[in-house]
């Protein structure tokens, strides 16, 4: 492998030995029989050979290894949690600032905030903060790090209640391009503290303070699964159901396979489906009478309708991803779901190459729409849906395949209603095309990159 000799001859040349010492924590090298694993992201299709691995435990060993990467023209690649879908927070070349061991989070109920360090993960902020029945809005998988998912805006269950993840924030301290170590806010460097609200990496962020919003007793989990023919009628009643839904209600449609599972009739398994899913993030009784125009649709194979704690649902997708699949994930925001839009989604769910993937349509009413457009870079928060077009294969020889289909859905929901624009987190593969994410907020956030890190030590691609 080139790649995987010019990181050993590169990291030949430099002095790693002498970081090590300067940090609390461990650098990885090529020669190290920990590289392999150390290199290695939650989506298998990555194959990085970084320079060296640095481990860093406190916001100190991250402006060491920033100063060192400056002194030997290295790029930087932060990774914190490891589930960026491109595998942004690794690359051949790179030093990796390695977050994940500032992995703590504090509550504070009365003041009702939380410090949280890049290393946490959603799973352990979610146990945390609902110990007093707060909540930050976050991702819906518990093992997705709350850095890489808040930098990129974030979108999930409680998104139409609360917002995105990223309007919870409250402040950042970060260590810049530069190795300055500041603390952003709406307040102080209040265009760096814009730019973190969504704009991805703007410096390496040692810790994250997030406002909590209540959340008390058990959520409605609902499912109906439908035969893929009825997906035009299904998605045409969820799109009546949307126009009135309310901030508690969250219901994201998505066409996947049948699981082999005894919830299932054994004679439906394998097949493609539609399934209408939602939460209800209030009273479960009024979420099952809000639901009951689609809670049970005539056609329906399997439905369910559960209360569970807000930790439980959480975790409830986990297994759905496994680590060292591969996946290639893009998303277009739409100003409403047409039949146009409908159809798309149709035929690609008939012409995926694996059936491992997916296509999830994510509502964006409620709190997202309501914060200004200008209070962050994130593009499209008058979006009706943003659909998300996810593959998911095991076998290497696919790959062409399952990008292309990726590539190939997202040009058709582009000639549909599509704005400009597209959720940071669900961008796509290594295209850094700040234009295409952040549409008309691209050139002020390139703006303050370049302020807070004139040498471009960062990488800022994006998945
Ligand atoms: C299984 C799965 C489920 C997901 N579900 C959701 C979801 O429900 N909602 C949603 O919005 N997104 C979701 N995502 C997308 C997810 O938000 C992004 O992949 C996010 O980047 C993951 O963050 P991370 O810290 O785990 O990633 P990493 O790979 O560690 O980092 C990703 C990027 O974030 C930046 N970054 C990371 N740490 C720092 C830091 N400390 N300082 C500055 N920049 C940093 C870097 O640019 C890095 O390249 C999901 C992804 C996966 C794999």
């Amino acid at each position: 492998m080139d790649a995987n000799r010019d990181a050993r001859a590169t990291a030949a040349e430099l002095p790693l030995d002498a970081l090590s010492t300067r940090l609390a924590g461990a650098v990885v090298a090529p020669t190290d029989a920990e590289y392999d694993a150390a290199r290695r992201v939650w989506n298998g299709l990555v194959n990085e050979y970084p320079v060296a691995i640095a481990y860093c435990e406190q916001p100190v060993d991250v402006a060491e290894s920033i100063s060192f990467a400056r002194d030997h023209d290295l790029d930087v690649a932060i990774r914190s949690g490891g589930h960026s879908v491109s595998g942004a927070s690794v690359a051949s070349g790179a030093l990796v600032v390695d977050c994940s061991r500032m992995e703590w989070v504090r509550v504070d109920p009365e003041a009702r905030t939380a410090r949280v360090g890049p290393g946490a993960t959603w799973g352990t902020v979610d146990r945390a903060t609902q110990s007093f029945d707060l909540a930050v809005p976050g991702g819906v998988f518990s093992d997705t790090g709350v850095a890489g998912l808040t930098l990129g805006g974030g979108t999930g269950y409680l998104s139409p209640k609360y917002g995105f993840t990223a309007d919870s924030l409250r402040s950042i301290d970060v260590v810049t391009g530069t190795g300055e170590r500041l603390t952003a806010s709406a307040d102080r460097n209040a265009d760096l503290f814009w730019a973190a609200r969504g704009g991805g990496t703007v410096g390496v962020v040692t810790a994250f303070e997030f406002d909590l919003h209540p959340l008390a007793g058990d959520v409605l989990y609902f499912e109906s699964w439908l035969p893929i023919e009825a997906t035009p009628a299904a998605l045409g009643s969820y799109r009546e159901y949307q126009r009135d839904a309310p901030d508690d209600a969250c219901v994201s449609p998505y066409v996947a396979a049948v699981p082999d599972t005894s919830a299932f009739p054994s004679d439906r398994h394998g097949d493609l489906a539609v399934v209408l899913s939602g939460v209800y993030a209030g009273d479960p009784a009024t979420g099952r009478e809000e639901f009951a125009p689609l809670l049970d649709p005539a056609d329906a194979f399997a439905t369910s309708a559960d209360t569970m704690s807000y930790t439980d649902l959480q975790t409830m997708m986990d297994e759905d991803f496994p680590d060292g699949r591969r996946y290639y994930w893009k998303s277009v925001p739409l100003s409403e779901l047409g039949d146009d839009a409908i159809d798309t989604l149709h035929e690609a769910a008939l012409n995926a190459p694996s059936d491992l993937s997916t296509i999830v349509v994510w509502p964006m009413h409620g709190a997202v729409e309501r914060v200004s457009e200008e209070a962050s870079p994130i593009a499209g928060r008058d979006a009706a849906v943003v659909v998300n077009v996810e593959a998911a294969w095991d076998d290497p020889m696919a790959t062409p395949a399952n990008v292309e289909w990726v590539r190939e859905t997202c040009r058709a929901f582009r000639e549909t209603d599509s704005i400009a624009g597209t959720l940071p987190n669900f961008a796509g593969g290594r295209e850094p095309d700040a234009d295409a994410v952040y549409a008309a907020h691209a050139d002020r956030l390139r703006s303050v990159r370049e302020q807070y890190d004139p040498g471009a030590v960062f990488r800022y691609e994006r998945e």
